[in-house]
């Protein structure tokens, strides 16, 4: 991962769930389903988590690839995908959606062999071309087409949709929706079916609903920009009751000069061909940011401060004017606003880094704490892997206290169900473990009670990993799944190829010990801490001792030489405890016998005193 010094697009999660609760009760009063759609987002799993606690019903997708990575990241719904799936791509798209949109027999017919094969059942959405060209059959077709599907092994036709105000922008009528619902009366009664859902198109029918002349037989709706954006689509016009600044682009000012507004010299064309016109204003002050045309599609930014203007751009350069604003400096930011097709290019483009945004101030208010112990039976003191009485008074002189002690054995869901009690409670639980696969109920639980949460996870071994990626849900497995984008791994030095394999897939971020000698470990935690507590709620730590080198912890399973040393591991949990958004600790992996006078247990109590913000080190 490099680090960035470019511009970035914030997206403020809850802003985007209020969005989508304003919209999913207007609709709902109606009877209507929203389908919630992310595709602009390139299938962000944060932004899908904010739209479905917001109300919306499903997650709809235009490509298999954001489902997958939606999937991998914990997002538990259905998904719709919404681009007519192409013919090879069949396999897929019935293991891994749950309805796509249909118009061509052989596509569906292809779908249907892949869902016999498997004795699976794919639902599909027929469309039907109600005048704007794009997707959809043609309405004389239809009935012979449907005649054909009810006959297909391993299809559900679950409804029957249209799109408009897309290619031919025509728009959402009393009229074009009575006649999807009379075609939809008319599959039903002619093949005695009854379809799921009609639906009603897109951010282009939120007029039609709102107006109350939406048929009342249309019940699913597939929305993006009205959530995304806080527009309906066919005045775009801001929808009451939505915020349109949700996603924000940032970019920071590189030159700051008073320029004249005319260029000096003969012109021709410019760098992209065109032949700019230029009206003499004088001497202006001109700011250029750091973002051009490989980031965004200009035309459709617009700055948040309506004294700044836009005077052109090339690849990697805005020039803005900045002579009626205050407070410009060279270095500062300036925000945009973006429409539907900058904020696509700008949300596609790896030069913008996305950076999640909650309000909520998080975790500095929890105080205090729920130790859990996991371990066998009436084990002596000298078998723990935390020094509880120092850790105790440790504890105390931070200004934080000790609510419970507890000591829970059993399994992996066991363990889940007393964290997420603890968490909802609003305390923090510090689970400590000699077994180092204790973590597996500790993340569910995490994943049952907090929405939004990073962690970050030092260890030496990548084993952990297959936690956040392959477990299949329900006993033993984690269900929510986690959210891979945001776990970092912190020390690794012991990583098999398919842990490896997983690492690129989930997109997880991974730092080895060469990472560490590298970058050094104050850059590791400071971009650790960017990508796992980017719009969460808190940040768990797992803290495996065996992150640590051989003569700072012996005593732990599996020891591998050369790990971080005692200040690279202070260092980390120092600067995690001023990031302020530590919300949950588990420190793991002991081997009693294996430690010579307790001094693995010595380092674990410290670190997790800095870790609650007791200075060693000065940084
Ligand atoms: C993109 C898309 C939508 C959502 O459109 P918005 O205008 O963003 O609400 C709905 N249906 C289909 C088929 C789409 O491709």
């Amino acid at each position: 991962m490099t680090i960035q010094y470019g511009p970035y697009i914030t997206i403020d999660l809850d802003k985007i769930e209020h969005n989508a609760r304003t919209i999913t009760a207007l609709c709902g009063k109606y009877g209507i389903d929203v389908c919630g759609v992310t595709k602009v987002t390139c299938g962000m799993p944060q932004v899908a988590k904010a739209m479905l606690r917001g109300g919306v019903a499903c997650i709809g997708e235009s490509r298999v690839k954001n489902i997958h990575r939606l999937k991998a990241n914990g997002v538990a719904t259905e998904f719709t995908l919404l681009r007519i799936p192409p013919l090879s791509a069949a396999e897929d798209i019935v293991t891994s959606v749950n309805m796509s949109l249909n118009s061509e027999l052989p596509v569906i017919q292809a779908l249907s062999e892949a869902a016999s094969r498997r004795g699976l059942v794919h639902n599909i959405m027929i469309m039907v071309d109600l005048g704007d060209l794009r997707e959809g059959v043609w309405p004389d077709d239809l009935l012979p087409m449907v005649r054909e599907v009810v006959e297909l092994p391993g299809i559900r036709i679950g409804g029957l949709g249209t799109n408009l105000s897309c290619y031919g922008g025509v728009m959402p009528s009393e009229k074009n929706m009575n006649q999807l619902v009379e075609y939809a009366c008319r599959i039903e009664t002619a093949f005695g079916i009854k379809l799921r859902y009609i639906s009603g198109g897109n951010s282009s029918s939120l007029n039609l609903i709102a107006s109350g002349k939406m048929p009342r037989a249309v019940n699913h709706i597939r929305i993006g920009e009205g959530i995304i954006l806080g527009r309906e689509t066919v005045h775009r016009v801001a929808w009451p009751g939505t915020f349109q600044d949700a996603f924000l682009l940032q970019a920071e000012i590189i030159e700051l000069k008073e320029k004249p507004s005319v260029p000096i010299g003969d012109t021709s064309e410019d760098a992209f061909g065109g032949k700019p016109e230029f009206l003499d204003r004088g001497e202006r002050d001109r700011a250029i940011l750091n973002i051009g045309r490989e980031d965004v599609v200009v035309e459709g930014m617009k700055p948040v401060e309506p004294e700044i203007s836009i005077l052109g751009a090339s690849s990697d350069h805005l020039i803005v004017d900045v002579t009626e604003a205050e407070n410009v400096r060279l270095g500062s930011e300036l925000a945009f606003f973006m429409n539907y097709g900058a904020l696509l290019a700008a949300m596609t483009s790896e030069y913008v880094e996305k950076r999640s945004l909650r309000d909520k101030e998080i975790v500095s208010e929890y105080r205090s704490i729920v130790l859990t112990e996991i371990l066998p039976q009436r084990a002596p003191d000298s078998d723990r892997i935390l020094n509880i009485d120092d850790l105790t008074a440790g504890l105390n002189e931070l200004g934080r206290s000790i609510a419970e002690r507890r000591q829970i054995q059993g399994n992996a869901g066991i363990v889940a169900e007393a964290v997420a009690e603890i968490i909802n409670d609003d305390v923090i639980p510090v689970v400590y473990a000699n077994d180092p696969n204790t973590c597996l109920g500790i993340y569910h639980g995490l994943a049952l009670s907090l929405p939004f949460f990073g962690t970050i996870i030092l260890s030496a071994h990548g084993s952990g990993i297959t936690a956040f990626t392959e477990l299949p849900p329900g006993p033993g497995g984690v269900e929510p799944r986690l959210e891979s984008e945001r776990v970092a791994f912190i020390g690794l030095r012991e990583v098999s190829h398919e842990e490896s394999r997983l690492i690129r897939r989930s997109r997880i971020s991974a730092y080895t010990l060469e990472d560490v000698d590298a970058l050094g470990m104050r850059e590791v935690i400071y971009r650790a801490l960017r990508t796992s507590s980017m719009g969460t709620d808190g940040l768990h730590v797992t803290l495996d001792l065996d992150a640590l080198d051989t003569t700072v912890a012996p005593g732990v399973h599996r020891p591998v030489r050369g790990g971080l040393s005692y200040r690279e591991g202070h260092l980390a949990m120092e600067m995690i405890a001023k990031s302020g958004l530590i919300r949950s600790l588990a420190v793991v992996n002991y081997v009693p016998e294996r430690d010579v006078n307790r001094s693995t247990a010595g380092t674990a109590t410290e670190y997790v005193l800095s870790l609650f913000g007791k200075k060693i080190l000065r940084i």
